[in-house]
């Protein structure tokens, strides 16, 4: 399967980017949720995190209190690299199955990862190419705002383990403008995708 990843930083548009690829049936799988999916009860991370936290970060229900969690990696990073050598392999392996599960599962000639951090991690080892969702900063900025109830703060914080704006482009086989309207993006995705499917079908 030729696969894509797609990237861009907090509030940039991936989401909305991802929505249109769908949209002409591509099997977009999402390396958030897929974080989400490999602590979820039942799987063996998640009892290896209690075992190693406590069963402090375990809510009532039985699933993976997150907030609990991020307060004791925050300013910890033993306590981080730990949890992130435990996770991350398993992420990568999540991703994989799901981009193998594409050909039985969607019609598109291709498949995408969609991850804020493909260019920070060795996610990009996954695609043969990369689409960066870009956005001028001050509205990315005003966009993750409008969205999630996040501090400027803490959302600049974000931004800051993310690559600079300038690198992430650099690192770009295609770019998707995303400082106009939706439907702006749209019709850029539109071509982008008329020329994946060429492209799948030459390799
Ligand atoms: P990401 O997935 O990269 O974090 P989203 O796709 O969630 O970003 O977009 C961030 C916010 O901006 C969302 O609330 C989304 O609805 C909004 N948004 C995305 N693209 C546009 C656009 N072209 N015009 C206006 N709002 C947009």
């Amino acid at each position: 399967m030729f696969i894509i990843g797609l990237t861009g930083g907090i509030g940039s548009g991936k989401s909305a980017a991802a929505a249109r690829f769908r949209h002409h049936g591509v099997n977009v799988v999402d390396a958030d949720q897929a974080a989400r999916v490999v602590v979820e009860p039942g799987r063996p991370a998640l009892d290896a995190i209690a075992q190693h936290f406590g069963t402090g970060v375990i809510l009532p229900e039985g699933g993976l209190n997150r907030a609990a969690l991020r307060t004791l990696v925050f300013d910890n990073p033993e306590e981080r690299r730990w949890l992130e050598q435990l996770t991350h392999p398993l992420i990568r392996e999540e991703i994989i199955s799901s981009l193998a599960a594409s050909a039985e599962t969607h019609s598109a000639r291709y498949a995408i990862l969609e991850s804020p951090l493909l260019l920070e991690t060795n996610q990009s080892e996954l695609v043969q190419r990369v689409c960066v969702v870009d956005i001028p900063e001050e509205l990315q900025l005003a966009r993750a705002r409008a969205r999630d109830a996040n501090s400027v703060d803490q959302i600049r914080k974000i931004m800051a383990a993310q690559l600079p704006r300038a690198e992430r482009c650099a690192k770009a086989d295609d770019i998707l403008d995303n400082s106009g309207s939706l439907e702006f993006l749209n019709a850029q995705v539109d071509a982008l995708h008329q020329k994946y499917v060429q492209l799948a079908t030459q390799t």
